[in-house]
């Protein structure tokens, strides 16, 4: 969804409180764009829009668009929970966590710095490569990457992404 915020052109009624946002007043805009497929006569599905308006501050002081948007959220995370029912939830202490989030920060750090390089070894040409720093780069992320495996595994596991 696209959000923005302006004064009403027109008079609008929120979308959490249903009660009017006067002309003039400022507003919070959304817009979501919902595609109906195999409709149309070019079949390339049709677009339909729908906007929303709340206020920035209600007659009774609501925030109508950040309380919504929490609820919004609070539902959103119940469903990917069930979606998601399958995947252990890990419960670890706080500086172990701290310890895994670093270690995920710090491999996703190196899986770019491969990609570079192999960025670099794809533009350079495989066939008689000179510069061996490229190659070399990747064999040390790979080596860096085999220990935090086994520095992970004592913090909670290895996650699927990293076999
Ligand atoms: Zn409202």
């Amino acid at each position: 969804m696209n959000l923005w915020i302006a004064k009403a052109r027109v008079g609008a009624e929120c979308t959490y409180c249903h009660k009017d946002i006067p002309k003039s007043a400022p507003c919070i805009f959304g817009r979501t764009w919902i595609r109906k497929d195999n409709e149309g006569t070019d079949g390339a599905g049709v677009y339909w829009t729908k906007t929303y308006h709340w206020h920035i501050q209600s007659p009774d002081n609501n925030c109508c668009w950040i309380v919504q948007g929490l609820s919004v959220l609070d539902t959103k995370s119940s469903n990917s929970h069930t979606q998601h029912r399958g995947r252990k939830r890990l419960v670890l202490p706080a500086d172990t966590r701290l310890q895994r989030l670093h270690l995920l920060q710090k491999r996703a750090r190196l899986v770019q710095v491969i990609n570079e390089q192999l960025e670099i070894i794809a533009a350079n040409g495989f066939v008689g490569i000179i510069d061996t720093r490229p190659l070399n780069r990747i064999i040390a992320a790979g080596t860096k990457m085999k220990e935090m495996k086994v520095q992970i595994q004592q913090l909670g596991g290895v996650p699927k992404g990293w076999q």
